[in-house]
């Protein structure tokens, strides 16, 4: 069974948590959910909707507010008598601050972000990005369950979650934590690097590459993403240049995202880029090099300049 830890702010379930759902939906083995607060019934709710066996809810007045010293205490309580074989959370700020202790507090190995699940046998095989994302490494941990892992945002489209025919049954978590077991006040919540933009919400994204050849062509991308209603994005040159700010960046150091159009313009298709855009649906990539390995991936593929094709494709767009 795979437990899936969901996680919440503000009474909002976090978008990623229906991501690893989705992903762990995908394995085909049984899924339940944990999720871990105070007055959550709504978000357990919500849980139930979809396709998993049981949503098992820890409250606590202590868990009201987050902090790796709660969250693992209740989930060390919970995860024993659940008996999963792969806790599973999204690769948050928070499941990286409190994933690491519960896999020490359970004496058990734990995968970090991953960009790939798949079974193997009867076990689950995780994909990684190892040594700075120069690759990508499959990895099987070893020795007795519970493994758990983190699920990188964006590496699992949250629109391949399966409803349920029926509301899940919401089970209640006997959880008992002490103020002993409390030994952080938790501050102001982490706010994430100021965004103008929310590239990973974007449904259409036109991403830019050094094959723009300078700043000054930026303004001719910049009109077809808004004659498509697309975000502009880019590669890590055209950010380390400061020809667009560094949150347009995607990739392993960058966003990963997940829109139904990615505009690959001018980007050769390095591993590193090309991690940050596995969810997304259609790629369809311009590039003057026909051996170019963003073709590999992409679903649609023009070989020719993107001086040319850029502006006609702006032609065609504003055409009444
Ligand atoms: C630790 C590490 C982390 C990294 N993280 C990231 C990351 O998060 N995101 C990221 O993007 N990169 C990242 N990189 C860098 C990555 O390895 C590549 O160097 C980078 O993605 C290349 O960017 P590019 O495709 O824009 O440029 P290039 O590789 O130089 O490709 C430019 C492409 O444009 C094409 N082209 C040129 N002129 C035209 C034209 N007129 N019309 C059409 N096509 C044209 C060329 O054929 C070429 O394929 C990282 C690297 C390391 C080592």
């Amino acid at each position: 069974m795979i437990l899936v830890v969901a996680e919440h702010h503000g009474g909002q379930m976090h978008r990623a948590t229906w991501e690893a759902l989705a992903a762990g939906q995908a394995l085909g083995l049984p899924i339940s959910v944990v999720l871990a607060g105070h007055d959550v019934e709504a978000l357990a709710s919500q849980l139930a909707e979809a396709a998993v066996t049981q949503v098992l809810v820890a409250s606590d007045p202590a868990l009201a507010n987050y902090t790796a010293d709660v969250y693992v205490t209740a989930l060390a309580t919970v995860i024993p008598s659940a008996a999963p074989t792969l806790v599973l959370a999204a690769h948050t700020y928070q499941a990286r601050d409190f994933m690491p202790m519960l896999a020490s507090r359970l004496q058990r190995p734990m995968v970090p972000d991953c960009v790939a699940l798949a079974r193997d046998g009867d076990g689950v095989r995780f994909t990684r990005p190892m040594f700075q994302a120069r690759l990508l490494a499959d990895v099987q941990p070893a020795g007795p369950a519970p493994h758990l892992a983190t699920l990188q945002i964006g590496a699992v489209r949250a629109d391949s979650l399966q409803r349920g025919g029926a509301p899940a049954e919401v089970v209640a978590q006997a959880v008992a934590v002490s103020s002993s077991d409390v030994r952080q006040q938790p501050d102001a919540p982490f706010q994430e690097a100021r965004q103008a933009v929310d590239l990973g919400a974007a449904e259409r994204i036109v991403s830019v590459g050094r094959g723009i050849k300078g700043p000054e062509h930026l303004a001719l991308v910049q009109e077809l993403a808004d004659a498509l209603g697309a975000e502009l994005a880019a590669s890590r040159p055209i950010c380390d240049n400061g020809w667009l700010p560094m949150d347009r960046q995607i990739g392993s150091s960058g966003q990963t995202v997940a829109p139904k159009l990615y505009l690959a313009l001018g980007i050769s298709g390095a591993i590193q880029h090309v991690v940050g855009i596995k969810g997304a649906r259609t790629i369809v990539a311009i590039n003057k090099d026909p051996d170019a390995p963003i073709f590999e991936i992409a679903d649609y593929g023009i070989t020719a300049d993107l001086f040319e094709i850029v502006p006609a494709l702006i032609a065609a767009l504003k055409k009444p």
